[in-house]
């Protein structure tokens, strides 16, 4: 009796554990098998392999791809609360893109691509920041973590040639040259073109620039402008792009000088400035007001250039400015040079000048307190302020520089058939 009971308390334990083990074993397997179960929930997969080896059970949920943009004054905290996570997640998920990217350079337009589950929990965000180059944070079992993505780039060198017809801005939608690479141009000849006067139907631009392309041969972008050529009326203009020794880059003409050609910001030699631009005090005047220029102290008869080539439009007497001189510039801008003793001989309304010809001899007339040059500069007709002009200086390559950049020159010429 005593064994027998044994025996079944032994048998009742064996059978109990047997199906506590079962049980064990078979809960975790129905449970894998549910996940694992390619079914309908196709969502489920996606997530796993976005994951890699973190998986976001999602139950019966399912997700949805949106795609917003960044508004003007809007933070990329501000926009994701908006779609109704709290400012605790918002700023995880800011936190975490701040690891690979400066987040203070996000801008107003930014795309920003959200993957959501239709209860509104954010699984995914990602930021193209430039053509070739994504940042995406996604949740995982470890929190918010993003990573880059970067995708490969060709630059393939294109030419293009395109009649003007009506503007150049019609010129680049005909031949499908993209915007940014026209305006590069208009840039570029802005110094040595007056796009009002000197364009004409008929006139030939010439491009040299590269389609950046993916692996499979897409043109995503447009990459650098190499050479830009205009053949107007009467004369041709050209700027190359060169990469100089010590690693800046500019646009050259073919004699080595700089395409940017800035005004003067010092019409005469050996001055200083006694009055600079803004309001003052004008004693002279009996007023306080905006002094429209700069002046430079120089002794009477110093001989005053011309800020850049132009066409002379006033030469004469002012009562206030005393002998003056002005001078109408490419693309909107006038110089004047005012309180001379003399005007330049020759120097009169209509008469052509290049930039450092000497226009004038400065002096002390008209309504001045002393000797000095008065120097304006004016865009579309109001006075600006010449020392903050954003022209970059002028440069002249030379040896080494010059050298190679002719050896360059030479070689997209022969390549491209440019000439
Ligand atoms: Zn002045």
């Amino acid at each position: 009796m005593q064994l027998q009971r044994f025996t079944i308390r032994y048998y009742l334990l064996i059978s109990v554990f047997i199906i506590l083990t079962a049980t064990l074993i078979y809960s975790p397997l129905r449970v894998s098998a549910d996940v694992s179960q390619p079914s309908s929930d196709s969502f489920k997969t996606a997530v796993f392999s976005e994951l890699g080896t973190d998986l976001v059970d999602l139950g019966s949920d399912t997700y949805k791809d949106s795609s917003l943009n960044l508004a003007r004054g809007e933070s990329l905290s501000d926009l994701l609360q908006g779609t109704g996570i709290s400012s605790l997640e918002a700023f995880d998920i800011t936190d975490s893109l701040g690891s690979i990217i400066d987040m203070r350079r996000i801008q107003a337009g930014q795309i920003v691509n959200l993957r959501q589950t239709s209860g509104g929990r954010i699984l995914k965000v990602s930021l193209p920041v430039s053509f070739d180059r994504t940042i995406t944070a996604r949740w995982t079992s470890q929190g918010w973590q993003s990573t880059e993505q970067l995708t490969d780039i060709y630059p393939i060198p294109t030419v293009v040639t395109t009649r003007i017809e009506s503007s150049l801005f019609q010129a680049a939608k005909d031949s499908g040259i993209p915007l940014s690479i026209m305006m590069e141009a208009i840039g570029l000849f802005s110094f040595e073109v007056d796009f009002q006067r000197d364009i004409q139907p008929g006139n030939i631009v010439n491009l040299l620039y590269e389609k950046l392309q993916n692996k499979d041969g897409e043109t995503i972008a447009a990459g650098e402008l190499l050479y830009a050529g205009m053949e107007l009326d009467n004369r041709k203009v050209e700027a190359w792009r060169y990469e100089r020794l010590d690693g800046t880059v500019e646009y050259y003409e073919e004699s080595g000088d700089s395409v940017r050609k800035a005004l003067l910001k010092t019409p005469v030699d050996g001055a200083r400035i006694s009055s600079g631009f803004g309001y003052r005090n004008i004693p002279a005047l009996g007023f306080s007001g905006l002094h429209r220029g700069i002046d430079f102290a120089v002794r009477i008869g110093t001989p005053v250039m011309v800020a850049g080539d132009g066409e002379v439009i006033i030469a004469g007497w002012h009562k206030l400015y005393g002998y003056r001189v002005m001078v109408r510039h490419a693309n909107h801008y006038d110089t004047m040079y005012a309180h001379f003793s003399r005007i330049a001989s020759g120097i009169r309304p209509g008469v052509k000048v290049k930039q450092g010809e000497v226009i004038g001899y400065s002096g002390n007339t008209g309504n001045s307190t002393g000797p000095h040059c008065h120097y304006e500069v004016h865009y579309y007709g109001e006075p600006v302020n010449p020392s903050t002009l954003k022209f970059p200086p002028g440069h002249k390559l030379e040896s080494d520089d010059m050298n190679l950049f002719t050896l360059e020159r030479r070689a997209l010429i022969a390549e491209f058939n440019l000439q």
